[in-house]
């Protein structure tokens, strides 16, 4: 079979648009997009190998260049002819769900798996492994997957922000089929599923970049700034009725504190046990009014208050009870400020998922105040840890899944170098750090590997006791009882 017939048969059995009637209008939109010439050549079996050599031939043929960009989205165009159009995911997806939510979601995630909307391929380079700590195992990635982006992509997208402002952001619903251009990701290959969430229109997808099973994603349908209210917990118990095996939750709704995408209102969730979630209370809270709500101070490095019921109207009530004592609230003992200068400085990191009968909600108490001392954040990770991670300590990291930059790969191994006594080029920024380890212990090449994962979590354990807002030490434990004393007695 040629590798043209390979492409189009899969095209086929993946995509119900299609049957053999197909075939000969298949093969001609692949030819359009990568040259007559592909006929004369072997496919194979695997359809993410035909993918490569497909793209290949296209380069031959001068169709694209070796840009990485074109290649993305020649790639997606393909992959777009295997995936059924939108209308038709979505009326799958919704007769599947009529027999039980996961037959519909492992569909719809294999779906992403199969047509590379998830790069497999490139998520298999990610590096994953645990770490002891004293709240229990974290769990820590090196993501080589997600492209680094190149700064002079980064120059022109400035430039042509103002010009082109279409797709207005990556997570508006006009994504889905969008053909992608230099500066904006391939998405022909894209499908959202439409889903009512209160009385508003909403989307889901999964993450291209999956960093723990079925990672999704869910979107208003209205590009409006994220906002954290009652309707937030509102909406993650209903998002955990509608999905009761995944996890779901909201980043801060303030920079320094939150993730990357302020602009548009969306959730994150999945298949995944957080080490968070293992994290057991360790202080009990007792909430005036509320007897069937269960609450107390989780052990966690973050200030994490968990609170658990079978009955979400209660839920939601005591959530938002804490939510707006938090909004309002200041020590300045221990530098917690609800506002400095009338700018709101206090907000939340919302998470919620179910246990048998129960709902959970885990509730984070953020604070996005700067000083001198700290000018990225004085509850954001502190400068003898950022040649490790310096960006914000968003929702996944807060539930102690840490997403490291892949660049550490390679700065890692002259770090390694260094501690066996080999000649290396150490990161000027790792410097201090590596010295440290190499007083710490004895090093040699057997224990060097799994000592250094180890080392990593260290950090990382550090890097979320910097982000937590009530210290571990007495202070602060007496100021987060203080806290907690606003709404309830211990
Ligand atoms: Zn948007």
């Amino acid at each position: 079979m040629n590798i043209v017939e390979s492409h189009v048969k899969y095209c086929i059995s993946l995509n119900p648009d299609f049957n053999d009637l197909d075939k000969n209008y298949l093969t001609n939109r692949v030819l359009a997009l990568v040259g007559e010439s592909a006929s004369t050549i072997l496919g194979s079996d695997n359809h993410l190998d035909n993918l490569e050599l497909l793209i290949k031939i296209a380069q031959q043929n001068k169709k694209i260049t070796n840009d990485s960009s074109q290649i993305q989205i020649l790639a997606a165009q393909l992959m777009d002819l295997s995936t059924p159009s939108p209308s038709k995911t979505n009326q799958i997806f919704w007769k599947k769900y009529q027999l039980n939510p996961q037959n519909a979601t492992n569909w719809f995630y294999h779906l992403n798996c199969a047509n590379n909307y998830i790069q497999t391929r490139s998520i298999a380079k990610n590096q994953h492994f645990w770490a002891h700590s004293s709240f229990g195992d974290l769990e820590i990635t090196i993501n080589l997957a997600k492209p680094e982006k190149d700064p002079k992509k980064i120059a022109k997208m400035l430039k042509r922000h103002s010009e082109n402002q279409y797709p207005q952001c990556k997570l508006c619903f006009e994504n889905e089929g969008y053909q992608g251009r230099e500066d904006y990701p391939a998405r022909s290959n894209h499908r959202l599923i439409r889903f009512k969430l209160g009385n508003k229109v909403w989307g889901f997808q999964y993450s291209p970049y999956v960093y723990f099973p079925e990672h999704a994603i869910f979107i208003d349908q209205v590009h409006e700034p994220m906002n954290i209210s009652r309707k937030t917990f509102e909406n993650l118990i209903e998002i955990t009725q509608l999905f009761p095996d995944y996890f779901v939750g909201s980043n801060a709704d303030i920079p320094i504190v939150g993730g990357s995408m302020l602009d548009h209102e969306h959730y994150q969730g999945g298949k995944h046990e957080f080490p968070m979630f293992k994290a057991p209370i360790i202080y009990n809270l007792k909430i005036n009014n509320f007897p069937k709500v269960k609450a107390g101070i989780v052990k966690w490095p973050m200030s994490l208050i968990r609170l658990i019921s079978p009955i979400p109207e209660q839920l939601i009530a005591v959530a938002d009870i804490i939510r707006k004592s938090w909004l309002n609230y200041s020590d300045k003992s221990v530098n917690v400020r609800a506002f400095v200068n009338h700018e709101r400085k206090h907000t939340i990191t919302p998470i919620a998922h179910r246990q048998g009968n129960n709902y959970i909600l885990e509730i984070v108490l953020r604070d996005n105040q700067t000083s001198e001392k700290y000018p990225d954040g004085i509850f954001h990770p502190h400068p003898n840890v950022q040649h490790i991670k310096k960006e914000n300590i968003g929702l996944i990291e807060v539930m102690g899944l840490a997403i490291l930059p892949g660049r550490l790969l390679s700065e890692l191994q002259e770090v390694k170098k260094f501690l066996l006594h080999e000649d290396n080029q150490i990161a000027s920024k790792h410097f201090l750090w590596a010295q440290y380890l190499r007083k710490k212990t004895t090093w040699n090449p057997q224990n060097v590997d799994p000592k250094l994962q180890q080392e990593l979590g260290n950090v990382f354990t550090q890097i979320l006791k910097d982000a937590g807002v009530f210290k571990l030490d007495l202070q602060g434990k007496e100021a987060f009882f203080k806290f907690c004393a606003t709404f309830s007695q211990r």
